[in-house]
């Protein structure tokens, strides 16, 4: 490996300075999982490294009027810890309780999972069927980004040079309303998705209200199906129109064929699992779970 300095600012301001100083040939830290591995394989080689881990500004989990507030530090398992916390969509628990073994989500961080942007990680699916929003820092001040306009392609995002997510917003859904993520393995159940939806909604009387779906694995980005999300909509859930809504999904989504799968499998399985997923959010929103 070549030489690497290695920081561990204290303030924020410090960190951006560190990251304006060596621009591209920056890399910051946060939980490091993805980070220790792209530096092994060489498929990065920064100058420096620049470890978050000292910022109390990233970290810190609270909840405000417009949602619940997630410090970019915060790990996968704090967020899985979250469980049956009043103001937690439980969509949100279910979907990092999925990631891998918690050994990784001890480690993984809220911001560095969504700053990889490798578009088989399991968060994003909630939070895009959450309508999340990302709040980013950087040397020109803050911007906040829908996560829907965050990803712009495999392993990349919006995030310019010397840009920090700072935490993730995840406004409160709709009250009554119920999510479910469904994650189809086809190696072991650590894995990543071979192909995984998140169904937000609600029901008003007999019919679909806010229906919010998202894919992972299923594509260069993770993406809503707003195709799907619209022939759901005021539609009352029969299996008819769940077997359609299946089919619409299959035809969406743009995966690859890969070790886990063909493109035409996953595309079976995206139709297959937005079913599943639909008809549990469905149960749940009619149960008041
Ligand atoms: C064996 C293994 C299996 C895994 N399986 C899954 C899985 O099934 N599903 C899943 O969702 N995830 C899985 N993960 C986790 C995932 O792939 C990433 O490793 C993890 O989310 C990265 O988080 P981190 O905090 O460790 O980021 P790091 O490795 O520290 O950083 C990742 C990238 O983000 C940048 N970065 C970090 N924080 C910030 C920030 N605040 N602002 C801007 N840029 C930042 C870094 O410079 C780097 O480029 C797995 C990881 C491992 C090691």
């Amino acid at each position: 490996m070549n030489e690497v300095a290695w920081f561990r600012p204290h303030q924020l301001e410090e960190a951006l300075a560190l990251l304006e100083q060596y621009g591209e040939e920056a890399r910051p830290v946060a939980g490091g999982s993805a980070l220790a591995l792209l530096l092994k394989q060489r498929l990065v080689q920064p100058r420096a490294l620049i470890s978050l881990a000292g910022l109390a500004e990233l970290r810190g989990i609270r909840q405000e009027p417009d949602g619940l507030h997630l410090g970019a530090l915060t790990t996968h398992a704090e967020v899985e810890r979250l469980a049956g916390t009043a103001g937690v969509p439980p969509l949100l628990v279910e979907t990092y309780r999925r990631v891998a073994t918690r050994r990784v989500r001890n480690q993984a961080t809220v911001g560095g999972g969504l700053a990889h942007a490798d578009p088989a990680q399991d968060p994003p699916a909630a939070l895009l069927a959450l309508e999340a929003r990302v709040r980013l820092v950087g040397p020109r001040g803050e911007r906040i980004v829908p996560l829907d306009q965050f990803f712009v392609d495999y392993y990349e995002t919006v995030l310019q040079p010397g840009e920090l997510i700072r935490e993730v917003i995840v406004p409160p859904p709709p009250s009554g309303s119920a999510g479910a993520y469904v994650k189809f393995l086809s190696r072991s159940v650590d894995d990543y998705a071979t192909v995984a939806v998140a169904v937000q909604l609600g029901l008003e009387g007999r019919v679909l209200t806010g229906v919010r779906v998202a894919f992972i694995a299923a594509g260069p980005t993770p993406r809503r199906a707003r195709e799907v999300e619209t022939l759901l909509e005021g539609e009352v859930p029969r299996v008819g129109l769940l077997q359609e809504a299946g089919q619409l999904a299959s035809q969406v989504v743009e995966p690859l064929d890969d070790s886990r799968g063909s493109a035409a499998y996953k595309r079976e399985m995206a139709g297959v699992m937005l079913e599943r997923a639909v008809r549990l959010a469905v149960e749940r929103a009619r149960s008041g779970q």
